[in-house]
């Protein structure tokens, strides 16, 4: 799509001062002059990752990580200027961006430390990488047991510097699995370990995701690994009943009634005609769709906000329209606010209730809001 407009009556609004709360409260919380990279990978998990890069940036912080290089890339060309790890690592062939862009890959096959290594060497410059080691969350990583025979391999490139060493948790949310929480911390304990008695002088050693930093302090290391907290978050992926840091939601999610009409007890609605009215109805139907990220599983389960009152969706979702049943709220009419993630004051929903209705979490909702929704940002020093 060229052609995006910034009226379109479905809209987001992501709160930069909210964001910036949270990292401080985030920061304050974890304390000991511990270092924080932002992840704002996905868009900044749908949140818009230039823009709360930038606020980050200005608040102070320390890394930001992203998934693949090309996101790196977008926040360079908005003029970000503190490091960026791309921790998916990189594909081949993207070795020349890398460097071209100043971004900092994460390393977990010899092959990609031998061909960055060469390139490196071909400009004449040494490469910061960091080492990512599987203890256990089996996704991607030098594996933990594997780990002697890479750092010896590593020794043979000239032009790579181990700058980190990294791993990643698989349970840190969920309190009853520690003792596997403290095996993933024992392994790259020891990972480090290897590094160091084999020459290397790793300055970044981090473990710690938004649930390590908050509820398993030993796992910070120099540097912590925030997403989800600071964008509020916290909700769904903080274990209950710890102690944390305050939070504030950073996005919220409007639309405005299109159209309105009555219907008489009796009629269906909607796709595959699964909703009848009861009654009769005053029925609206709302500009927003599952391709805006308002998910179709929502379909006679979701419920918003119309002039200070609960609103439920009735019928299916379609991919640009969503109906609700305002019979109850009187004053409904063409062009009201729509709040479908949103605190209104007398009302609100949250993304974290969103996720659970759904059966996932909460970050699975915000990335989904895509770029058909225009964002608005809010910022109280503009
Ligand atoms: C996404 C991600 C994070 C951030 O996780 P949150 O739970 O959002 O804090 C940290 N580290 C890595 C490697 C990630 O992929």
């Amino acid at each position: 799509m060229t052609y995006r407009s910034n009226n379109r009556p479905t809209w987001a609004v992501i709160d930069l001062d909210s964001l910036a709360f949270n990292f401080h409260s985030c920061k304050d919380f974890i304390g000991n002059g511990i270092k924080v990279m932002a992840v704002v990978k996905a868009d900044a998990y749908g949140h818009g990752a230039v823009e709360c890069s930038k606020r980050l940036e200005a608040e102070g912080v320390d890394w930001f990580g992203v998934a693949i290089p090309e996101e790196g890339i977008e926040l360079r060309q908005a003029g970000v200027t503190v490091p960026i790890l791309c921790l998916g690592g990189f594909w081949a062939g993207q070795e020349a961006i890398l460097l071209d862009n100043d971004l900092t890959p994460v390393i977990f096959q010899i092959e990609q430390a031998k061909i960055l290594s060469a390139v490196a060497s071909k400009r004449g410059v040494i490469v910061d990488i960091h080492v990512k080691v599987d203890t256990g969350m089996g996704r991607i990583g030098v594996r933990f047991d594997e780990l002697l025979e890479f750092v010896e391999g590593l020794k043979t490139f000239t032009n790579l510097n181990i700058d980190g060493v990294m791993s990643h948790f698989a349970v840190a949310d969920d309190l009853e699995q520690n003792d596997f929480t403290q095996l993933q911390q024992t392994r790259l304990d020891e990972a480090v370990a290897t590094f160091r008695e084999n020459g290397f002088a790793p300055k970044w050693i981090d473990m710690a995701n938004s649930p390590g930093a908050i509820a398993h302090p030993e796992s910070r290391g120099n540097m912590v690994r925030l997403g989800g907290i600071l964008y509020g978050l916290g909700g769904d992926v903080l274990p209950q009943r710890i102690n944390k840091p305050a939070l504030k939601p950073v996005l919220a999610l409007y639309t405005q009634i299109a159209h309105i009409k009555r219907v008489a007890a009796g009629e269906s609605l909607g796709y595959g005609r699964t909703f009848l009215t009861e009654r009769d109805s005053v029925i609206a139907t709302l500009p927003i769709g599952y391709h805006d990220g308002y998910r179709r599983s929502l379909s006679n389960r979701g419920r918003v906000i119309v002039n200070g009152n609960f609103a439920p969706v009735v019928g299916r979702i379609s991919m640009d329209w969503t109906i609700v049943d305002v019979t109850d709220v009187p004053t409904a009419k063409v062009g009201d606010k729509v709040t479908l993630i949103g605190d209104t004051g007398e009302r609100r929903i949250t993304v974290e209730e969103i996720g659970a209705e759904l059966g996932t979490i909460s970050y699975e909702i915000t990335c989904g809001i895509n770029g058909r929704v225009p964002k608005r940002f809010y910022n109280s020093g503009d």
